[in-house]
């Protein structure tokens, strides 16, 4: 039977098992790294590239991690071979590791490596066939003078700000502007819109995060065919968008129909926005590390 395996600090354990120290700077702080990555039809998707992310998030926060990327592919490798799932998910956590309850990150003498391999809980089929109403919402996306949003920290609070934005409103998803009312992303995926058939992003030097997805839709579309532009883009864009998409590890490829009230197109998933969901869904399940 699959089960939820947890890998720490070279051991394996299961789900009520598994525990950390209140004194890790992960918990205490926010001081620490993550991924999030699917296992689709017993391949890990796009292995390499959220280990490459997760050390760049490492490096960034001055973080070494102790092992190579390599010997780190290898855990990831066990942990879902030990669960047995065949399509599961992938939390990655590196954390600062336990420390003193100062901040200073030097008291920590060594990170903890955390894997958990485990089940996905999708959105609810009918959001995809009928798309997400979304608004955009007050919270801003942290500035690239800021703490920059490519980092993928264990500190979410700026997401969550506006994701409460979002669920308070009743709407699926919240979508955040930076402080010059640039589209940067929603609370956990990244955002694209359709006009006049020309497929538009947010460029990444907005300080955004650089979605596995985002680019994984970017070269499937180019490679379709369709014309791709990472550009600025506002609110107004938003409204009088023919199409628009939210991607991520967890999402997929989702339809938005509604935004801040202005429906979309005809207010149900356009017909780009299903084709790449469909290009998408077939691309995943037939690439990825064997497990
Ligand atoms: N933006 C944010 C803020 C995220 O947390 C995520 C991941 N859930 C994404 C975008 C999408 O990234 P990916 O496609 O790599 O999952």
């Amino acid at each position: 039977m699959p089960q939820t395996v947890i890998y720490i600090d070279g051991q394996f354990y299961n789900k009520n098992e598994a525990k950390i120290s209140v004194y890790d700077h992960g918990l205490l702080y926010g001081d620490g790294i993550f991924e999030g990555i699917r296992i689709y039809n017993n391949r890990i998707f796009k292995l390499e590239e959220h280990i490459d992310r997760l050390y760049d998030s490492a490096k960034a926060i001055l973080l070494d991690i102790g092992i190579s990327k390599a010997e780190m592919i290898d855990i990831h490798i066990a942990t879902a071979r030990k669960s047995g799932y065949q399509n599961a998910y992938i939390r990655t956590l590196i954390t600062r590791g336990v420390g003193n309850l100062g901040i200073d990150p030097n008291k920590s003498e060594k990170p903890s490596i955390i894997v958990i391999c485990d089940e996905i809980a999708l959105y609810p089929p009918e959001k995809y066939t009928k798309g997400l109403e979304v608004i955009t919402v007050a919270t801003q996306r942290n500035g690239v003078n800021m703490f920059n949003a490519s980092v993928k920290s264990l500190n979410y609070l700026n997401n969550i700000m506006g994701k409460i934005e979002a669920n308070l409103a009743g709407a699926g998803e919240g979508i955040m502007l930076n402080s010059v009312g640039y589209v940067t992303e929603a609370t956990a995926d990244n955002v694209f819109i359709l006009r006049n058939n020309v497929i538009i992003t947010p460029p990444k030097h907005l300080g955004i995060l650089a979605g596995i997805t985002r680019q994984t839709i970017i070269d499937l579309a180019r490679e379709h065919g369709y014309q791709v532009k990472e550009e600025v883009i506002t609110r107004y864009d938003l409204f009088v968008a023919d199409e628009c998409f939210l991607t991520g590890s967890g999402a997929e490829v989702i339809s938005v129909v509604k935004i801040d009230g202005r429906v979309i197109g005809d207010g149900t998933p356009g017909p780009v926005t299903n084709k790449l969901n469909q290009i998408y869904r077939e691309y995943v399940a037939n690439n990825g590390t064997e497990l």
